[in-house]
């Protein structure tokens, strides 16, 4: 199925385009039209199979239909489990969100570094991909807030669970809004990612 039958607008075809991509890989045929229709997914996954763009670009869709909400409420949460992830990911939101008629600002945040450029940064940020540690650093220090999130993505969620970040994970799903749009990628399943998907 080609890009221009799974719901993407005009502009994100465009932005497609620029990016090189041709066809969707098989994860973004699947995922993309059941995430811009609200859906809760659940993708088994590996580095390398187009997961990372099966959730950006519909996120960006979502986004270029609402208003710009209030400062430092973050709207849509990536958890990732390491810098790398973290990274890599921000590169790709910001990539696709450069050619959009309504811009959105991502930022990716991670620990081992100083948490105050990273609090500043947060101004106007709507997008936010973390690691679960400083995630919580932020919040303790009040940078943001989590409370109007209306999608959260958990990444590679076998290894954050693997690298002991289980406890962390349930902290932060206290901070988030019961009703919140709910997509997980793994590259296996196993009993703890049942779990998560019960939460
Ligand atoms: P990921 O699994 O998300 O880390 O993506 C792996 C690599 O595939 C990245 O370098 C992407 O830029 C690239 N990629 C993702 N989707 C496509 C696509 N539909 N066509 C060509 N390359 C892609």
């Amino acid at each position: 199925m080609p890009f221009t039958q799974l719901g993407l607008s005009a502009s994100l075809l465009e932005a497609i385009a620029k990016s090189g991509y041709t066809s969707p890989y098989p994860i973004q045929s699947i995922a993309i039209p059941a995430i811009l229709a609200g859906k809760d997914i659940l993708g088994i996954a590996q580095t390398g199979s187009g997961k990372t763009a099966s959730f950006v670009l519909p996120i960006l869709q979502y986004f270029q239909s609402k208003p710009v909400g209030k400062n430092r409420q973050i709207k849509a949460l990536i958890l990732a489990p390491t810098r790398e992830l973290a990274v890599q990911t921000g590169t790709v939101f910001a990539e696709f969100s450069k050619h959009l008629p309504r811009p959105v600002k991502s930022l990716s945040v991670f620990g081992g570094v100083s948490i105050n450029p990273q609090m500043i940064q947060l101004q106007g940020v709507e997008i936010l991909v973390a690691t679960p540690g400083r995630l919580l650093d932020l919040v303790a220090n009040k940078a943001m807030q989590l409370s109007e999130l209306e999608i959260l993505v958990l990444d590679e969620a076998d290894k954050m669970l693997n690298l002991g970040f289980k406890e962390e994970m349930n902290r932060i799903f206290e901070l988030l809004p019961a009703k919140r749009q709910n997509l997980l990628f793994s590259a296996t399943l196993g009993k703890d990612i049942n779990t998560i998907t019960e939460m």
